[in-house]
């Protein structure tokens, strides 16, 4: 490939902003590929062949949740929504909990309908609200770059968040609106249908997985969410505060690329 080290460079600086460890190109053609954190071998990379990020063992399996998904013949619009566009026109005149009364837009979510990757975070913040879009603000930027750095543009990935309308003051959704807005989350699961679901910061794990065990406690397993791989990770706007964060984001991000390949 003619454009490998340019491709390599560029997929080095993403991995730094990760902060991940730096690594120096070595003049002989480097393979992209090997440029994920040092496994420990990449100070003699004539020894072995590079490890390819399929070849390493996925993190052992966690919770299995499996909520029962909307009656075929049950009368709720939630559940007969046939497509995302028509989800997103219930949630536009959704008032089913307090916050549709602070709300200036509803962040229904956006992405293709056939995205193999599903981004879950917990709920619009200001930029969103005033756009109508998920992940905007600069947790958005970030995620933008944790998405680039597994080779995922954002267009090709769907964006959505437990709560469809922003919590006032950016506090955390209490748990009547998660209870309120989830048949929404479900409802757009269910239609996408994704290979993988990565779950971003406490709200979204917990919600998605139906525990009130610790992010920390959740990371680095595969749970599953009616049968899909669910990834667990630390929210981009967490890691904007605590950069020591981002090394084991890159992790978790690396085992869903796994997932998805
Ligand atoms: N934080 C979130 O959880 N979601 C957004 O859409 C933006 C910031
Ligand atoms: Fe409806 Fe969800 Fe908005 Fe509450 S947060 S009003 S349940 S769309």
């Amino acid at each position: 490939m003619s454009d490998g080290r340019a491709l390599a460079r560029e997929y080095l600086e993403q991995q730094r902003l990760l902060g991940g460890d730096p690594v120096v190109l070595p003049e002989a053609a480097p393979d992209g590929r090997t440029a994920g954190p040092p496994d420990g071998e990449g100070a003699t990379p004539s020894a072995r062949p590079p490890v390819r990020p399929s070849d390493a063992s996925l993190p052992p399996r966690g919770i299995s949740y499996d909520p029962p998904s909307g009656d075929l013949f049950t009368a709720d619009p939630v559940s007969q929504a046939g497509s995302l566009h028509a989800l997103a026109a219930l949630v536009a005149t959704c008032t089913k909990c307090r916050l549709c009364e602070g709300r200036t837009h509803t962040v229904p979510g956006e992405g293709p309908d056939d995205a193999r990757l599903v981004v879950v975070g917990e709920g619009p913040g200001r930029v969103e609200d005033e756009t109508g879009r998920p992940f905007v603000g600069r947790a958005g930027e970030l995620l933008d770059k944790i998405l680039a750095a597994i080779e995922l543009p954002r267009q090709r990935v769907f964006i959505c968040n437990v709560v469809k309308c922003r919590p006032p003051e950016n506090r955390q959704p209490q748990y009547d609106e998660i209870a309120s807005c989830l048949p929404y989350l479900h409802r757009q699961l269910d239609l996408l249908k994704p290979k993988v679901i990565l779950a971003m910061g406490g709200t979204a794990a917990q919600t998605l997985l139906d525990t009130k065990q610790s992010l920390a406690s959740l990371r680095n397993q595969v749970h599953r969410f009616r049968g899909t791989p669910v990834i667990v990770t630390y929210h981009p706007a967490a890691l904007l505060r605590n950069p020591n964060w981002k090394r084991p984001t890159w992790d978790d991000v690396r085992i869903a690329r796994r997932l998805l390949d």
